[in-house]
């Protein structure tokens, strides 16, 4: 049964170290999934996961103005906090962090935690610029510090951040377990995104084609075609009325271009619709 009571909802670090105490000091396991907001059911898929997992799970809710690339983006992102908090009851986690920004970057505030490497170089990190990942890596660093999770959940629809963050807690040693959940998508195929909202009828129409391009790749790759540029060239046939930042064919650990399909590869492609940024991926199988 779907519960209608509000979460309890914490704005200070102070308070999320005091509500999280007893749950600590009882050895219990604490489940965290960050998130900016304006929340759906792929957000919700998260929050499924850590319910059935933890003891106690924090939605931390939070829109990072250091991972955007560009004001404007930041500045049109969906808010729906109340919608939001009858979504996280739906859920039943047990509290929402929703910090205002002078919470996380208090005046003075000078840190900054970047990742080097392939990883954040490639895709989004050529794309949006390298100040992407390091604001993503910064805003986590800090929610892991202040929430101290055991567990932590990330959507595979983002999947060069769940890497890049599998490898922040591995170079940091923050001793958190990450768990990467499956895209969920509308029945047409669109990946679920908060961004989605911000789609005219006729935009969304047009986003479509997006994951049918994912889809021709899939088809090639399971029928045997192993040529990259071949599958490329057909798969953004399909993309109609979309401008098209990238599709790549990666290695799904590394990221790096392949040269031939002979096991799994991540299909991803990054697009504008209008004025919104879309990406998504899906994992070929030969
Ligand atoms: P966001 O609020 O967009 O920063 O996303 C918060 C978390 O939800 C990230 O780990 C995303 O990868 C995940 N997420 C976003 N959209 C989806 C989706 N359609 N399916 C699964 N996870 C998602």
């Amino acid at each position: 049964m779907e519960q209608t009571n509000r979460p309890t909802v914490i704005r200070t670090v102070d308070a999320l170290r005091e509500a999280l105490a007893p749950t600590r000091r009882a050895g219990q396991r604490i489940g965290l999934v960050p998130t900016m907001g304006a929340l759906h059911q792929g957000h919700r898929s998260l929050m499924d996961r850590a319910r059935a997992e933890c003891d106690l799970v924090v939605v931390s809710i939070f829109v990072n103005p250091r991972q955007f690339d560009r004001a404007s983006d930041l500045q049109a992102y969906p808010r729906t906090e109340e919608a939001d908090l009858q979504l996280v009851a739906d859920a039943g986690a047990d509290l929402v962090f929703a910090p205002a920004t002078e919470e996380v970057y208090p005046a003075g505030f000078g840190a900054e935690v970047r990742l080097r490497g392939p990883l954040v170089e490639t895709l989004e990190g050529a794309h949006r610029g390298s100040g992407h990942f390091h604001g993503v890596t910064t805003v986590v660093s800090k929610l892991f510090n202040m929430c101290r999770p055991d567990v932590a959940y990330f959507g595979r629809k983002d999947a060069q951040q769940a890497l890049v963050i599998a490898q922040l807690v591995r170079d940091l040693d923050f001793g958190i377990r990450i768990e990467t959940c499956p895209t969920i998508r509308d029945p047409d195929g669109l990946a679920l995104s908060s961004r989605n909202s911000r789609l005219s009828p006729s935009e969304r129409q047009r986003a479509l084609t997006i994951k049918q391009s994912l889809d021709v790749a899939a088809e090639l790759v399971a029928g045997g075609t192993t040529d990259p540029e071949t599958i490329i060239a057909a798969a953004t046939q399909v993309l109609s009325g979309v401008s098209l930042e990238y599709f790549a064919l990666v290695d799904p650990q590394t990221l790096e271009p392949v040269s031939s399909i002979d096991r799994p590869v991540l299909a991803a492609i990054a697009a504008e619709v209008g004025e919104v940024r879309l990406i998504d991926n899906l994992t070929l199988l030969p």
